[in-house]
């Protein structure tokens, strides 16, 4: 009895052996449970007439969209996404083989191919939520949104406002300056010795290289004065600085948001430029609800999602919300209502039948007026209430600093109310405490067992489509564990 499985090349010479025999054998040796079955079923099914009708009938024939589109969609859910690895990938991995069928397109084709379908790739995003739609697994009854800081493909070294850039500028400009004088000396010795010097053309990239840093120098300055940036990056104008992967380093980055059904979908995914969360619920709400074509009927987020505007436009819309402020913890665990916080405005009592409120020490405060404001960054509508009694009272130096207690209620102040009271039941807490458990781990597997810590492209338009081939590959994912083809939808 032999003892070990023979060599196959002593067995049968290679002689006749084509890409057609070799996708043969593949077939019988990738499980028939195996992701990349699924991703080419799923491009297959997808709609690529669009990106087909880009190419022409005349030079050579190039790969087919659906080829590509499935290494790009395998390789991001394995966490393969630079296109020289890809390209590798396509010569030495046999799923990659079977995936572009033997074809072994260069790095730039397929880098090529991503940037230049960034819109298609955005859309075949939603097609594939479509396809748990179909089969009732995106039911937006229920979403969870979060948002996480991705690192841009750019230094945070070339972060520089107005000055930190002029005073580059100065320097570069140096530079070509010194950089001309040598090259002139250098051509004088030239035309005396009449011999080429080696150090000219090395002169010569050195002022290309500074001269074309300049002009990106000079363009930044523009973009700063038309855009009224503070700062910009060089390299990705479009990334803004935040913290970062749970640093303390603020980088140049994007805000990624994502909105997750029950069953785990994200049905919603965006990157942004603004590093706070606040103004992403309105936004992510309505995308879940093109993308899916379903109402959003309830909704729950993090404190960084929970202002009076969001409060307000879930009472509007009517979607059942459950997300603390960024006070929830303190009113939760009664801080509020210990000796040292007793004139916490909490603890004054409202007396909605004279529009007034009652201090701890028993005193009235009546409404005096109301302020507004709205501007793009700030928006308040307050309530003022002025203590009446105040001057005379023992407590004052405990209460305020001012003569008499003034009291800012925002308008909008008896919906936070209504939602610490709704945190705080049994119901939702474990609504809120689902949340840890839904949204969470999307983020923690596309950060850390996947290793999407950082872009590879850059400007808004490209990280967007990025990050959707990073939400595509985690629903392909998903759709493996739910057993969902989409030869049944
Ligand atoms: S200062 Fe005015 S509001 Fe404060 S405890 Fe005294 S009476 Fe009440």
């Amino acid at each position: 009895m032999a003892k070990f499985k023979p060599f196959h090349e002593f067995q049968k010479p290679l002689i006749g052996f084509t890409p057609e025999s070799f996708l043969d054998y593949v077939e019988t040796v990738i499980p028939q449970d195996h992701l990349c079955r699924l991703v080419k079923e799923v491009v297959f099914s997808l709609d690529t007439v669009p990106i087909e009708a880009m190419y022409s009938f005349l030079g050579q024939r190039t790969y087919h969209p659906k080829l590509l589109l499935s290494v790009l969609f395998y390789g991001y859910a394995i966490g393969v996404r630079s296109s020289r690895k890809l390209a590798e990938r396509c010569l030495s991995d046999h799923i990659f083989i079977y995936l572009m069928q033997c074809y072994t397109p260069d790095h730039r084709t397929i880098s090529d191919f991503r940037k230049n379908n960034l819109k298609e790739i955005e859309k075949y995003f939603v097609d594939i939520v479509r396809i748990f739609s179909k089969l009732g697994y995106t039911s937006v009854g229920k979403i969870y949104l979060d948002g996480t800081k991705i690192k841009g493909n750019a230094s945070a070294k070339r972060t520089k406002d107005r000055a930190g850039f002029e005073k580059w500028l100065s320097e570069i400009e140096e530079e070509i300056a010194t950089v001309l004088k040598e090259a002139e000396t250098i051509d004088k010795q030239e035309d005396d010795t009449c011999k080429v010097d080696p150090e000219q053309e090395a002169l010569q990239k050195k002022l290309s290289d500074r001269t074309y840093l300049k002009k990106k120098i000079e363009e930044a300055l523009e973009v700063m004065k038309e855009e009224g940036k503070e700062k910009i990056n060089l390299t990705d104008r479009d990334a803004n600085h935040m913290k970062s992967g749970g640093s303390k380093d603020i980088r140049p980055g994007y805000n990624c948001q994502a909105a997750v059904t029950e069953s785990g979908i994200i049905v919603a995914g965006e990157a942004v430029t603004e590093a706070n969360d606040r103004n992403q619920l309105k936004p992510m709400i309505e995308k879940t609800e093109l993308n899916t074509q379903e109402k959003v009927k309830e909704v729950g987020a993090d404190s960084g999602y929970g202002s009076y505007a969001n409060y307000e436009y879930l009472e509007e819309r009517g979607i059942e919300g459950y997300i603390p402020d960024d006070h929830f913890r303190q009113y939760k665990s009664g801080e509020y209502q210990k000796e040292e916080n007793r004139y916490h405005y909490t603890n004054f009592t409202y007396d909605s039948a004279s529009d007034s409120y009652v201090c701890p020490e028993g005193k009235r405060l009546v409404y005096w007026k109301t302020r507004t404001n709205k501007t793009d960054s700030r928006q308040w509508n307050h309530k003022v209430y002025r203590g009446r009694e105040c001057v005379a009272c023992q407590k004052r130096s405990l209460c305020t600093k001012a003569k008499v207690r003034e009291l800012l209620i925002d308008i909008r102040e008896p919906l936070l109310q209504k939602m610490r009271e709704k945190l705080i039941s049994d119901e939702g807490r474990r609504k809120y405490f689902m949340r840890q458990y839904i949204i969470e781990p999307v983020f923690g597997h596309l950060k850390f067992n996947v290793g999407y810590r950082n872009f590879l492209l850059r400007g808004l338009e490209k990280v967007c489509a990025e990050f959707k081939l990073m939400c595509i590959g985690w629903n392909l994912k998903k759709m493996l564990k739910l057993k969902i083809r989409p030869a049944t939808v």
